[in-house]
């Protein structure tokens, strides 16, 4: 996708939505045929594979998927969802041969052994995405950029790991976001303040300015969340989330709760590393729909 201008996308896209507009359902090569007519082809089928992946991910199209066997093309199976395939799984054909059946194989293998029919799921989404309101972020791509940032051992872990929060609260429409706010008193700076009052998809507790500290450590301690705190106070903000790639501990959790408990006028939550695991695992459409079930979940 990184090839693609964005003026070239929104067209495909355009032309996407109209041949939807006409026919409920397109098979993957008279997508390719319109891709081709975009000027989105080109040599770059990848790059074709890459938008409809995001497309997929962020449930603004649905795909039903029906499989043959790469060795005899013998029939192997029909999916209704590429959800349905969450982990790797085996399949054989009438003639024995085993194939491993994963997500990444369909995506790579499309209009090969993999036949496929796509159809607009999420309309409100798609027509986000054919604005240009809601960028191409693909989960995937994100979760690179997160691994990335687990596997760096030196002083880069923290910029790392707040490259790849950029990135994912980028993939959020109409979030204003800034880095590195000073706090009034010289408490050092704020990792991000985000503006979410425009994000009509959030919960309205977190349609406001956000502060948010992130940490690319193991463990959160109380003490950071006692730092997290004062440093909310001195703000003058009302909603804090800290972000870990690690754990919060008992007393860090027990800290947080205390503190949304005895003032009310906060609103306190965290996002740790077995969070970020279920939003790689796509058990959520998008971004905003994560970021509500952790205010609800995380306290
Ligand atoms: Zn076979």
């Amino acid at each position: 996708m990184k090839s693609a201008s964005t003026q070239t996308l929104l067209n495909f896209l355009n032309k996407l939505k109209k041949e939807f507009e006409s026919s409920n359902v397109l098979s993957y090569s008279q997508i390719v045929e319109i891709a081709k007519h975009s000027g989105i082809f080109g040599n770059k089928t990848l790059m074709l594979e890459g938008i409809l992946r995001c497309l997929v991910e962020l449930d603004a199209l649905k795909m039903k998927i029906d499989i043959s066997c790469p060795i005899c093309g013998e029939h192997l199976g029909v999916f209704d969802s590429i959800r349905d395939l969450d982990h790797t799984i085996t399949l054989i054909c009438l003639n024995g041969h085993e194939i491993e059946i994963s997500q990444n194989f369909i995506y790579e293998n499309l209009g090969r052994y993999v036949s496929i029919i796509f159809g607009i799921n999420n309309k409100d989404v798609f027509e986000e995405i054919v604005k240009g309101e809601r960028p191409l972020i693909s989960i995937s791509d994100l979760e690179d950029l997160y691994k990335e940032s687990l596997k760096i051992k030196d002083a880069k872990k923290g910029k790392r790991f707040e490259e790849f929060l950029d990135k994912f609260f980028r993939s959020i429409p109409r979030a204003k976001i800034q880095k590195k706010v000073p706090t009034g008193e010289g408490g050092g700076d704020i990792d991000f303040v985000i503006d979410f009052s425009d994000v009509k998809r959030l919960h309205k507790d977190l349609r406001n300015i956000v502060f948010i500290e992130a940490k690319n450590t193991g463990n959160v301690s109380k003490k950071d969340i006692v730092s997290f705190i004062d440093k909310l106070k001195h703000s003058n903000f009302n909603v804090g989330i800290i972000i870990t790639t690690g754990k919060l501990g008992k007393n860090a959790k027990q800290r947080l709760r205390e503190e949304r408990d005895s003032e009310q006028r906060y609103i306190l939550t965290y996002i740790e590393g077995s969070d970020w695991e279920d939003f790689f695992s796509k058990k959520y459409h998008t971004p905003e729909e994560f970021l509500n079930t952790i205010l609800r979940k995380n306290f």
